[in-house]
């Protein structure tokens, strides 16, 4: 069992096409794999009759973008039916919050001298418009030297460049993934920058509104975080999720599959236990 809940593809802010993200996967030895893109579930849309794998059982999801007490807040919807109207919606809701919020970008961009976004924008795939898109903009303009670089000077709350989004709220988002029969994951819940007290207090609201998993090993995740993630998902009584968070190749520590098991402790607590999980049969074309 490698089961890597949580990727992206071109259609968000990856920069693989979906065929590519399963033959990487394949080659990683992935038993499951959850596309999860920001924000939209374009990726299935063009896997149709390419997919066949007996090795590899691939789960439709989704990370949708939403406001806990104003911060952002990221949460992966795992088996969900792509197709249920409520989620839908939401999601082209989300795109639009995208879109005006590169507009808005753009128009910061312009009156420091630097054009060009919309039309670089207009060259890629995606469908939901990231600000990681807008950092790879600033680092070929030459105004940026990194990713991290961008996001630091440019484009974070306060950045000169940056615009935030009124993404919905968390409560919403829980819904809509329930609403498409998907489980509910907090991601990447070390990455809010926000104390530890603040953190117990968003899983417990989670936790509240329906949300019913927790990524507890991800990426370069060290152990000792790990071992305070499955304690927060076993108080929480939260089921475990295992995950990448895969962008591009160029990200070797963020690889498919690339993370570490989880910890004893949660063994009976992992995700594919979940009575719903659709790893068994979802999507596994023929
Ligand atoms: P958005 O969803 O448009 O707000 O863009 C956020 C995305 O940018 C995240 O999903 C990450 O993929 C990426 N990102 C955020 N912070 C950083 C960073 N410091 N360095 C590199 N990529 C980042
Ligand atoms: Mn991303
Ligand atoms: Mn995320
Ligand atoms: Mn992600």
């Amino acid at each position: 069992m490698l089961a890597d809940l949580h990727s992206h593809t071109f259609y968000s802010d990856g920069v693989l096409a979906p065929a590519a993200l399963i033959e990487r996967a394949l080659a990683n030895k992935l038993t499951h794999l959850a596309i999860t893109d920001h924000d939209t579930t374009e990726a299935f849309e063009h896997l149709d009759n390419i997919f066949e794998s007996e090795s590899l059982t691939l789960i439709q999801g989704v990370e949708i973008s939403c406001l806990w007490e104003q911060r952002e807040i990221h949460v992966v919807g795992i088996g969900i039916d792509r197709h249920e109207n409520g989620l839908q919606s939401l999601l082209v809701r989300q795109q639009g919050l995208r879109k005006e919020r590169v507009q808005e970008m753009d128009m910061r961009l312009q009156k420091g001298g630097i054009i060009g976004l919309m039309r670089y924008i207009d060259t890629l795939p995606c469908k939901a418009i990231s600000r990681n898109h807008v950092a790879q903009f600033l680092i070929d303009q030459g105004v940026a030297r990194s990713k991290d670089h961008a996001f630091k000077n440019f484009l974070g709350d306060k950045g000169r460049f940056g615009a935030q989004a009124q993404w919905c709220e968390l409560g919403t988002a829980i819904s809509a993934i329930r609403g498409a029969g998907g489980i509910a994951v907090l991601a990447h819940p070390n990455r809010y920058n926000i104390s530890n007290l603040k953190l117990r207090k968003l899983v417990a609201e989670f936790a509240s509104f329906g949300g019913e998993g927790l990524e507890v090993s991800y990426s370069n995740l060290d152990p000792n975080k790990i071992a305070h993630m499955a304690a927060l998902c076993t108080a929480h009584e939260l089921w475990a999720s295992t995950s990448s968070d895969f962008h591009t190749p160029v990200n070797h520590w963020m690889d498919l599959g690339k993370f570490r098991h989880l910890p004893p402790q949660c063994a009976e607590r992992a995700i594919w236990l979940h009575p719903d999980w659709p790893g068994r049969t979802d999507c596994r074309a023929g």
